[in-house]
């Protein structure tokens, strides 16, 4: 169903399409939403956002997901999940939305490419962003590509058979850490407390390789470079007070993730850190009716791939299920 608007001028020209189910966001949340929505004949549209395939894309390999005994990388999954839902006939769109109204009945969006778009449900499947500590030495470096990152498995590449510094101690760092150690000839780890906030198996797994050296009550004071690129940092031990400098020419972050829901502010309900909030336990409803929720832009607990698949299902039956209630 698409109707054309009258041209606002000789040039522009705005297309307001309808949909019955507007997916926001392409983790294994948004494809799995994609999948069941596609099947219960809700011809769903999902805009890919912009990282196709969401976080999973910078994760190297996955041995926890259910049913690849021998594990697959995050890309290949998520190539497989987007097959999945053009099966069955999603419309998977290149682009993100960058504007949403959901004051009326009909959930009102706008992409990218000023496509307006009128949707009876929407799915918000948007994840979350890497954090970075904010300096303003490392951000000059990541700006210019010059040797700040947020994905080791992006990166790590570039950093074969030199020294890396990576700052975290949860389990994205211990695993970021590891990859890094397999590419690089010395990896520094940068904890800020005297213990990891990790699972003792990625603890144990860092702590027991050998070219990985684990700083702890460390906070980093400036990333180094010589203006085309990163030489290393300096840290201090915030126990002692000490100060040193640590070589290296790639400095990776792996502290966390920020959800994925400013357009969402003032329009839904959102918890003080910007996490949307369930309007009823055990459901993907938001206070919002007929838009549902789905992955890790709810989810501060658990952020795995396989919960997020479990949401976006719960999310594309919710949407039925309101759909079918108002005579859909
Ligand atoms: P977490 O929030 O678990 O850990 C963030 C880490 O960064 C913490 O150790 C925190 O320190 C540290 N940190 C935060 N801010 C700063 C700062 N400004 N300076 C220095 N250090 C800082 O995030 P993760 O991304 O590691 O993990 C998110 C979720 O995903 C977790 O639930 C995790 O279990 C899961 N996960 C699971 C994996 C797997 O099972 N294969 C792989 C990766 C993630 P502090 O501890 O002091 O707060």
């Amino acid at each position: 169903m698409k109707t054309l608007n009258k041209p606002l001028n000789n040039i522009q020209m705005s297309e307001i399409q309808k949909t019955k189910c507007l997916i926001i966001g392409s983790g294994p949340a948004g494809y799995t939403a994609a999948i069941y929505a596609a099947r219960a004949d809700m011809s769903p549209v999902l805009y890919q956002g912009m990282q196709p395939g969401g976080q999973l894309t910078t994760t190297n390999e996955v041995e926890n997901f259910p049913g690849y005994p021998e594990g697959i990388t995050g890309p290949d999954m998520m190539v497989q999940l987007e097959a999945q839902a053009k099966r069955f006939e999603t419309d998977v769109r290149f682009g993100f939305i960058n504007k949403v109204d959901f004051s009326g009945d009909v959930h009102k969006c706008w992409a990218d490419d000023g496509t307006e778009i009128h949707a009876d449900t929407v799915i918000i499947s948007t994840g979350a962003s890497a954090k970075y500590l904010g300096l303003e030495s490392e951000q000059k470096y990541l700006k210019m590509g010059g040797g700040v990152s947020a994905c080791a498995v992006c990166d790590g590449f570039f950093y074969r058979g030199q020294e890396t510094i990576i700052v975290g101690a949860g389990d994205s760092a211990c695993e970021e850490a590891h990859y890094l150690s397999k590419l690089c000839s010395k990896v520094t780890m940068l904890v800020r407390r005297d213990e990891f906030r990790a699972s003792r198996i990625m603890a144990e797994r860092v702590k027991n390789t050998d070219n990985i050296e684990i700083l702890f009550n460390t906070d980093t004071i400036e990333v180094l470079g010589d203006g085309q690129g990163v030489t290393g940092a300096l840290v201090k031990n915030n126990k002692t007070g000490e100060e040193k400098t640590v070589n290296a020419t790639g400095f990776f972050v792996a502290i966390g993730h920020k959800p994925n829901t400013d357009i969402f502010k003032g329009q839904i309900n959102l918890d003080e850190t910007g996490y949307i909030e369930y309007e009823q336990a055990g459901t993907s409803k938001t206070n919002v009716a007929g838009v549902f929720v789905a992955g890790d832009a709810a989810d501060k607990t658990y952020r795995q791939a396989i919960t997020a698949a479990g949401t976006g299902c719960m999310a594309a039956l919710d949407a039925e299920r309101y759909l079918a209630a108002k005579g859909h």
